[in-house]
């Protein structure tokens, strides 16, 4: 049976890059194993926030999960500070890390970029992000593409935890999809897409109006060629386009390229913010009725509770590895 854990930051605005990456895939996997998703609030303090904002963004990302299909009653939803077991395996995940290591990480280098405060957080995050997968014995870890790198990290500071103090963590697979894995912001298809961007028309987000969504999606960049072919290389807005749009119909890109044979950009814009709409509707639909729910803090309370039995039987077992006496 697939142990399964990922995580989401409330950072921002969720994007249509976190759903076809990573959330949309969230929702499937609940047939395929035993699945737990967090709110990863302590990762998103490693870029400064307002409580405020923090708080909001957390119950936002709650009533999102359900909205898309996350079901408690299959799946553990859970907020990762409520589990101290997080910030405990985090710091001794830090100490199992090479400061060289965590310095070659791309996340920390586009985020401190240009920066005037970088936090000691941001440069260690991959150390706590390893934390969370290893507590829960993951054997499968959806992320999307950009999550690659710390993958990596998280099954090497297993590996080497294993080797230095026995047997002790499963080491976890990624799973990146080939197409949709990631989605390219709307202004600049070098970039991926992300909540963070202060720019909001560089992303879609899963709560965006019909009308701010077709307005995103009529100023997306493409290039001057005017076909509708998927070429990454050499087309890569165009292909980040026809890449949301095959996530969204459920259409294979073939079949969409071949319908806008001898046709421009417009109509394929239009259609594709028609599609975008129709997915996200049903999605906004039951958002609207989750958010004001007060059984999302009985799901959530739940969560962390059933996180915790599986995180403390973890750590018992690492303390006493590691020489961290207990009584
Ligand atoms: P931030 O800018 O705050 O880092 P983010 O949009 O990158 O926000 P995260 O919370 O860091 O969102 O990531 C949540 C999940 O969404 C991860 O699995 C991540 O790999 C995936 N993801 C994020 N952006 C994209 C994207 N553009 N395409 C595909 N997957 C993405
Ligand atoms: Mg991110």
């Amino acid at each position: 049976m697939k142990q399964i854990f990922s995580g989401v930051q409330p950072s921002g605005n969720f994007t249509l890059g976190n759903y076809i990456g990573a959330m949309k895939r969230f929702v499937d996997l609940q047939d395929e194993g035993n699945c737990i998703y967090s709110i990863v609030n302590l990762h998103s303090l490693t870029v400064p926030k307002e409580a405020n904002e923090l708080r909001e963004y957390t119950l936002q990302l709650a009533a999102m999960y359900v909205s898309i299909g996350i079901d408690p009653k299959k799946s553990i939803l859970f907020i990762q500070s409520q589990v101290p077991e997080h910030a405990e395996l985090g710091w001794l995940m830090q100490c199992t890390g090479y400061i060289g290591e965590l310095e070659r990480m791309t996340q920390y280098k586009d985020k401190s970029a240009g920066k005037e405060i970088v936090t000691g957080g941001l440069l260690t995050y991959p150390a706590l992000m390893a934390a969370d997968i290893l507590l829960y014995n993951t054997t499968h870890v959806p992320v999307g593409e950009d999550q690659k790198q710390h993958l990596e990290f998280t099954r090497d500071m297993a590996a080497r935890f294993n080797k230095k103090y026995g047997e002790t963590f499963v080491i976890p697979e990624p799973m990146i999809q080939e197409f949709g894995g990631r989605i390219m912001s709307l202004d600049d298809p070098t970039k991926k897409m992300s909540k963070s961007n202060p720019n909001a028309g560089s992303y879609i987000a899963l709560l965006d109006e019909p009308s701010v969504i077709v307005k995103k999606i009529k100023r997306a960049v493409t290039d001057s060629e005017g076909t509708v072919r998927y070429d990454k290389e050499n087309k890569p807005a165009v292909s980040n386009l026809l890449t949301i749009y095959s996530a969204c119909s459920g259409e294979s890109i073939d079949a969409i390229v071949a319908r806008y044979e001898g046709r421009g950009y417009g109509d394929f814009k239009k259609d594709l913010a028609e599609v975008v709409v129709s997915a996200l509707t049903p999605i906004q639909e039951e958002y609207k009725r989750w958010i004001n729910s007060p059984e999302l803090t009985d799901i959530l309370k739940d969560g962390a509770e059933r996180a915790h039995a599986v995180a403390s039987t973890t750590m018992d077992k690492v303390r006493k590895n590691m020489g961290l006496v207990t009584f």
